[in-house]
């Protein structure tokens, strides 16, 4: 057994770095060094869905890059304000799915909580960025009914914890929520999914490590890291401390055009994971949201830059390429399309 490691930040710590965040196309251009005279017009789209970025995730961005992988997920473009077909403010249907408020059951036998409207981040691709969050996030009060519904239903076995990014609830109310779900017999499973210790991994504390090792319910975290460049030393120091307490670590990546649209990225990416521990769960198509259409990569693309990644790496390094289809009983696998590709050359 690994001796437990906390990692060297406290609660205030994060909190402060949050609130000090960085929130206009401005101060971002500042901070990385780029002309904000040299970006084209983009005040629309930031008063859409405005940019927010921690300056903990900005130092990671090369200075004076203007195409910067990372830049270009927190930068709002002209584009996203163009209409483009089959772009739309609710891309999964989610509004289908949404039980009672705050919870959505899609899959069998799992559930989501929408445990927190905020993120660190605005990523411009959010398939969410669109998101009712005023009519989803009930609060620690008015949890009753979405645990009410969990409870009537024995065959849900795992609750993710969603958002937003749950995360960025406080650990009092991330305590009682967790507290809450695991009086409910049936389930055995809580899933974290977060990108917020990727833009602020001061907010793995020892306070949230405890927090999440003190419960029954068996915890594993899924990080959303899109691009080597991610992984610096304060998020390496995270994962470990992670480690250390017995939590499974996975991680899910979106294909987005401009920012790991190529295989030597993909593989970079892979191979930091491997060295850090974390399992690469999925790579998802982008999920079309109206605002994101200049990510867009199409099927056969993707298809064949994961048949590059399968020739050139071991078969336990890669991700499931999936997309999430609305009314789908699971992620749809795009495998079979590489594979059939390998067949045919
Ligand atoms: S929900 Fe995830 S992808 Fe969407 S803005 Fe928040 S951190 Fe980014």
């Amino acid at each position: 057994m690994i001796p437990r490691t906390a990692t060297r930040w406290q609660t205030t710590e994060w909190q402060l770095m949050l609130k000090n965040s960085i929130r206009n196309v401005e101060a971002l251009c500042s901070f990385i060094e780029i002309d904000v005279n040299d970006l084209q017009q983009r005040d629309l789209a930031h008063k859409d869905f405005p940019l927010r970025v921690p300056s903990a995730f900005a130092a990671l961005m090369e200075k004076g890059n203007i195409n910067d992988p990372l830049l270009l997920q927190v930068l709002p473009q002209a584009a996203e304000m163009a209409d483009s077909l089959g772009f739309v403010k609710d891309p999964l249907q989610e509004s289908d799915f949404n039980a009672v408020p705050g919870l959505i059951h899609k899959y069998q036998g799992r559930v989501l909580l929408i445990a927190s409207p905020s993120c660190a981040i605005n990523c411009r691709y959010c398939f969410r960025r669109h998101f009712p969050y005023q009519e989803n996030t009930p609060g620690l009060a008015h949890w009753q009914q979405a645990l009410d519904y969990i409870a009537q239903d024995s065959s849900i076995e795992e609750v993710i914890l969603s958002g937003g990014d749950p995360l960025s609830a406080s650990d009092s109310y991330l305590e009682t929520l967790i507290e809450r779900i695991s009086a409910i017999a049936h389930v055995r499973w809580l899933r974290v999914h977060t990108r917020l210790p990727v833009v602020l991994p001061q907010r793995v504390t020892k306070d949230l490590l405890d927090l999440f090792t003190a419960t029954r319910l068996q915890t594993s975290m899924v990080l959303h890291i899109n691009h080597a460049n991610e992984i610096g030393d304060d998020l390496a120091h995270a994962i470990q401390a992670m480690h250390s307490y017995g939590i499974r670590i996975m991680n899910q990546t979106v294909l987005l055009k401009g920012v790991n649209d190529n295989v030597t990225s993909h593989k970079d990416l892979l191979l930091a994971l491997h060295r850090h521990r974390v399992q690469a769960y999925y790579l998802h198509l982008l999920d079309p949201v109206k605002g994101a259409a200049h990510f867009f990569i199409d099927d056969e693309q993707a298809a064949d830059l994961y048949e590059q990644l399968r020739r050139q790496l071991p078969g336990f390094m890669l991700p499931k390429l999936v997309r999430e289809l609305p009314h789908a009983a699971y992620k749809t696998s795009l495998q079979d399309q590489a594979a059939l590709k390998i067949a045919t050359n």
